[in-house]
């Protein structure tokens, strides 16, 4: 388990340090590298262009890159607690959509 205090501390220090839209950046480019690393990952199961790292490290690098997309996630909530009852509500409803079409509800809605 993590020190979640010391954990929101760094958080705070780092946007703070560095400013909302420095980490929106770091988000899209941290984005980037866990999509990059699941075509890697994919690739080292079989699937696709073969590719000289092993599954093993190549799993690690995409929990590697998901740690790094959601400090930024994090930072950002921190920065912006007011919307995190938001997003949670967003999340919620996108979840409940996808269920819906699972069991044979809505399927137009993106
Ligand atoms: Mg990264």
């Amino acid at each position: 388990m993590i020190d979640e205090q010391k954990y929101k501390d760094m958080l705070s220090e780092i946007i703070e340090h560095y400013g909302l839209y420095a980490q929106f950046d770091q988000l899209v480019e941290e984005s980037a590298e866990l999509i990059q690393s699941i075509n890697k990952f994919k690739r080292s199961c079989g699937n696709g262009q073969p590719v000289e790292i092993n599954r093993l490290r190549a799993l690690t690098r995409v929990l590697e890159e998901i740690a790094d997309v959601e400090v930024c996630i994090d930072q950002i909530k921190l920065h912006s607690p007011d919307n995190v009852i938001l997003i949670d509500d967003i999340k919620f409803s996108k979840a409940k959509r996808q269920a819906d079409r699972i069991n044979g509800g809505t399927q137009n809605d993106t």
